[in-house]
């Protein structure tokens, strides 16, 4: 394993110094006790609220799932383009350069910046994700540049201003308190260091699409004799989501403490196309990949950031700030 220097550790609970006795760390102020599990240093808050305990039973239950949900669409034309794009936007940083993901659930962004030459704290909620994400970088000879750590977003177990980078991609969603964790993220990057966020679902999706959307495939499923499935592949908070708008974006960054931000879209038509291949699976049982539809769709989604008006109504958000 990497080696995490309690130097830069702190307690979740109070923010104390963690003094490392045999195989555990103890709080020299609040005296919280934290383990290791199979390798990987659980320092969850022992408090946490009922949306993020949920999400921890979903993603621990459901981790070989979502191994073949990645497996299965991970050549996805729009999968490439809304986390590639993020990715890049950490190349100015310097090799060896440290980098926190923040709910990197199996661990294949961090493998890119892995691959790049930087230095990663791979942390999730999840104990299952995340056992994933450590065999699948240390399989792939990362074991000595990558750390695996049990933590949340809102009680970031770390010495402030350590990180150069911080990525957030595809998890803002699923925390109950998103600006007490921006604040977080704020607090323990450098100065100067750069958050990439990747956020789901804009706003306007959960008021239009997904209801209609679901009404519609109601009718469908009706008609051919079958019921919606209740839904047990999607977590908690992917069901309660309201999104996120480009104005409620900005007054996260603002609140949290940023300088500057930038927000560009991610997928229009490629993302809908993407969307639509797994409500298939998920409600019909079927696995299409319409990939090169999806290519078309990314090139035409690449045209229409530039349009005035519409740039407003992405799919998702990709945004970076420091
Ligand atoms: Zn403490």
């Amino acid at each position: 394993m990497f080696p995490v220097s309690s130097e830069i550790l702190r307690c979740p609970c109070c923010r104390g110094w963690l003094d490392s006795e045999a195989d555990r760390y103890i709080c020299s102020d609040c005296d919280s006790k934290f383990e290791f599990k199979d390798g990987i240093l659980d320092l969850l808050h022992p408090q946490l609220d009922s949306i993020t305990y949920s999400e921890i039973q979903h993603y621990t239950e459901k981790s070989e799932y979502y191994v073949w949900m990645y497996e299965t669409w991970k050549d996805s034309p729009f999968y490439r383009h809304y986390h590639t794009r993020l990715l890049e936007e950490f190349n100015s940083l310097k090799k060896g350069a440290l980098i926190l993901e923040i709910g990197c659930g199996l661990g294949k962004d961090g493998f890119h910046l892995l691959k790049s030459g930087y230095q990663l704290i791979e942390t999730d909620v999840a104990f299952g994700e995340l056992k994933e994400a450590k065999k699948f970088h240390e399989s792939n000879g990362f074991g000595d540049s990558c750390a695996h750590i049990l933590c949340d977003a809102m009680h970031l177990p770390f010495k402030s201003g350590i990180f150069d980078g911080v990525l957030m991609i595809a998890t803002l969603h699923h925390l109950p308190f998103p600006r007490e964790a921006l604040k977080e993220v704020r607090r323990v990057l450098k100065k100067g260091g750069i958050f990439g966020l990747g956020t789901e679902p804009n706003n306007w999706q959960p008021k239009t699409i997904f209801p209609v959307g679901k009404l519609g495939l109601k009718l469908i499923l009706r008609l051919m004799g079958r019921k919606m499935s209740s839904g047990e592949k999607v977590s908690e908070a992917d069901k309660q989501t309201k999104g996120f708008s480009r104005r409620d974006l900005e007054n996260l960054f603002r609140g949290a403490g940023f300088d500057s931000w930038e927000l560009k879209p991610a997928g229009f038509f490629s993302a809908a196309t993407h969307f639509v291949s797994q409500i298939i699976h998920e409600h019909l049982g079927k696995v299409v990949r319409p990939f090169r539809l999806e290519k078309l769709a990314v090139q035409v989604d690449v045209f229409l950031e530039r349009l005035g008006l519409l740039k407003r109504f992405p799919w998702h958000w990709n945004a970076v700030a420091r």
